[in-house]
């Protein structure tokens, strides 16, 4: 039975509502599996606290923690250290303390990929990403996609200023030489080009269970063999996903991307090179009542 001693180490999950972060339940269960005296714990962190909070977790010698809305730009120049890869991204969703500084990354990327690479692995050098839309975790995908060497990157959107934020933030990186930036609209000619085709917009979380950023009908066109991926977990499958497998694709939901990403970021704070995938991956499933 997990127990806190005089030496337990402390990791946590930063963000503003925390309450329902899934974060605590995979790491503790990863925690409890390894039988390591540490504790993950929620910190529900309003934005103007965020530089004083930050300084406390110092204070009292926390090891890392995990950053989420609203936090992962607003922290960024409160770290001494920004991966390359995170500040391509523009946001960090793991922090570290090495050497007495605070050391940003994120692991959004790795967590996206972990399921095309290890389920797909295919070269994906001559296919098409086509992504619903231009928020945060479009980043996250866009690096992802880049790294996993899509020849075209499509990123749709809803608002053509948004979009050219959106395309304009990538110019200093060498992540997205092949990103173009798409109104709605433009759906239609891009379906049948898409190989990968994901929704990281929030159309189809529940409550709102039976909505989907695209029909049945725009997907009929997607190529054989085309993947459908979204980033949303609850519910599973999405309605977006049902849709897409009704027109042949195959599908990948948003809880691997979960596990992943927080695999990695436990993987950075142990310094280990492994971690028990499979134990948070089920302490999730069993939370939200999938197992
Ligand atoms: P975000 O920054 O708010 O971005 C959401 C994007 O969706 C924006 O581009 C927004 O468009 C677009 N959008 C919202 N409502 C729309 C609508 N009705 N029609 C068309 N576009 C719409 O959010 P995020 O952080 O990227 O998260 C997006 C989703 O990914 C959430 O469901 C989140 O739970 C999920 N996610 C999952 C994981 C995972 O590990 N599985 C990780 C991160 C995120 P505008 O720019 O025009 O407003």
């Amino acid at each position: 039975m997990f127990q806190i001693t005089g030496k337990t180490k402390l990791l946590g999950v930063i963000g503003y509502p925390v309450e329902h972060s899934l974060s605590p339940v995979m790491h503790n269960a990863a925690i409890a599996q390894l039988g390591l005296d540490y504790v993950y714990l929620p910190f529900p962190i309003a934005p103007e606290n965020l530089e004083i909070a930050i300084a406390g977790f110092a204070a009292v010698g926390v090891v890392g923690f995990s950053v989420t809305i609203p936090h992962k730009q607003a922290i960024m120049p409160l770290l001494s250290e920004i991966t390359p890869i995170a500040q391509a991204i523009g946001a960090v969703n793991t922090v570290s303390r090495q050497d007495n500084k605070w050391v940003g990354t994120n692991t959004d990327i790795t967590g996206f990929i972990a399921p095309l690479q290890t389920t797909y692995h295919q070269d994906w050098s001559q296919k098409a990403a086509v992504i619903l839309g231009n928020g945060g975790a479009a980043r996250a995908v866009v690096a992802g996609c880049h790294q996993l060497g899509f020849a075209e990157i499509h990123v749709v959107g809803r608002s053509q200023q948004r979009l050219q934020e959106f395309y304009e933030s990538w110019n200093d990186s060498s992540l997205a030489t092949n990103l173009q930036v798409h109104t709605w609209d433009k759906l239609a000619k891009l379906i049948p080009q898409g190989n990968l085709l994901v929704n990281t917009t929030p159309i189809g979380m529940y409550p709102k269970v039976d909505e989907s950023p695209l029909s049945g009908l725009e997907m009929a066109d997607l190529p054989t063999g085309a993947i459908a991926y979204d980033l949303i977990y609850i519910p599973k499958p999405t309605q977006f996903l049902q849709l897409a497998q009704q027109q042949g694709a195959i599908a990948i939901d948003g809880l691997e991307m979960l596990v992943q990403q927080g695999a990695a970021a436990l993987k950075i704070w142990l310094q280990q090179e492994t971690v028990p995938v499979e134990v948070m991956r089920q302490a999730l499933q069993n939370h939200l009542g999938l197992g």
